[in-house]
């Protein structure tokens, strides 16, 4: 596999083209960023650590029949996807309350909630991620219908699965994000990265 263009280079990867139209190269980087790229630096190891975490996380999903775009570790930061147009809307599940909910709805953080919520954010820089609902979505024209009913059942399946996994590793699963896209034949795919940049983890004995 021929790694060729840089097309991206976001905040914690770069994406390459390869010499198949249909699969990219994502390249994990050691950045970090918080408070939407005001704070800035580096982790050494960081990259490493996301990639193999977020392949070893889509390979489970993978044979609980949720479909990804994982295709191949190709070594420590490098691994090659299925290339998919991402569908512009950023899925976040709670299963505990923390974060932006807690200081949304005024409430405490380390709840557990009756049963597992999820919200939306509109995947735009520029207006700062807002969060939107299915309806909002559809005005838009961001996803069908269908997409969306898609990504909210595959959601909740991704969210029962890591559950599991991370309470056998005595880990708490709090909130997570995920990406989802459309293959060329409009196949909704889970994309991007599962890894501690973009889940809540918290010890379960000690709740940190
Ligand atoms: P943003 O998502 O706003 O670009 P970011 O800068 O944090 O944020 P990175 O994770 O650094 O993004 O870059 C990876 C980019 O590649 C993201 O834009 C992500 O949506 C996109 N991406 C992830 N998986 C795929 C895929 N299989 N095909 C095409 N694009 C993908």
């Amino acid at each position: 596999m021929v790694k060729g263009e840089q097309l991206y280079e976001g905040k914690a990867k770069k994406v390459f083209a390869t010499d198949d139209p249909e699969l990219l190269i994502v390249s994990y980087k050691d950045d970090a960023t918080a408070f939407n790229g005001l704070k800035r630096g580096t982790i050494a190891g960081k990259g490493v650590i996301n990639n193999k975490m977020s392949n070893a996380l889509m390979k489970l999903l993978e044979k609980s029949g949720i479909p990804t775009h994982y295709v191949e570790e190709i070594n420590d930061r490098d691994t090659i996807v299925k290339k998919v147009q991402i569908v512009p809307l950023e899925v976040i599940i709670r299963n505990i309350t923390a974060g932006s909910f807690a200081k949304r709805y005024g409430v405490a953080e380390g709840i557990p909630m009756k049963s597992p919520t999820i919200e939306f954010s509109y995947k735009n820089d520029e207006l700062g991620d807002p969060l939107i609902n299915e309806y909002h979505a559809l005005a838009l024209e961001l996803a069908t219908k269908e997409e969306i009913e898609t990504i909210k059942d595959y959601s909740f399946k991704v969210n029962e699965e890591l559950k599991k996994f991370w309470a056998s590793c005595g880990v708490t699963l709090v909130d997570f994000k995920l990406e989802f896209g459309r293959l060329s034949d409009g196949t909704i795919v889970l994309a991007d990265e599962i890894s501690p940049d973009t889940c809540r983890l918290w010890d379960s004995e000690t709740g940190m």
